[in-house]
């Protein structure tokens, strides 16, 4: 496998106890789809309704994947600031140096989004319980008199 921008051979190098192609050159890597996966979940194991949809506004590039030699389609990772290659035909993902490093900042991001979400669901069901109680529908009747 060669790098898509420098044309060198790639060497399989472990990041964040995952495996991945890199290029000795630019630095860049090149993950399939579930290499990707285990670099977010080693930060957070999010469900993948949670992660939400990966790529966004994908537009087209020179550089050729390394496996069909496709053109890469350039787009932002779940629609952050970040940015990284797709082979079309989803023999997987080129990321720039240092941007495995920022998966894993964004994923934790992402955890602590989660956490949120998830007391803002506790304080919810708190609030329909109100809801259901007795006192809240008689204030209810006592509304609609
Ligand atoms: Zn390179
Ligand atoms: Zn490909």
């Amino acid at each position: 496998m060669k790098c898509p921008k420098c044309n060198v051979e790639l060497v399989q190098t472990v990041r964040h106890k995952v495996d991945t192609q890199t290029c000795p050159s630019c630095k860049g890597m090149w993950l399939d789809a579930q290499e990707l996966d285990q670099l977010e979940n080693e930060t957070f194991d999010l469900g993948e309704d949670e992660k939400g949809m990966l790529v966004y506004d994908a537009m087209p590039t020179t550089q050729p994947c390394p496996v069909c030699a496709a053109r890469l389609k350039r787009f932002n990772y779940h629609a952050y600031a970040l940015q990284m290659d797709v082979c079309p035909n989803q023999h997987g993902f080129w990321l720039d140096a240092g941007a495995d490093d920022e998966v894993l900042k964004l994923m934790a991001d992402e955890e602590h989004g989660y956490q949120r979400s998830v007391s803002a669901e506790a304080q919810w069901g708190r609030t329909l319980q109100r809801m259901r109680s007795g006192s809240f529908m008689e204030k209810l009747k006592d509304l609609f008199h």
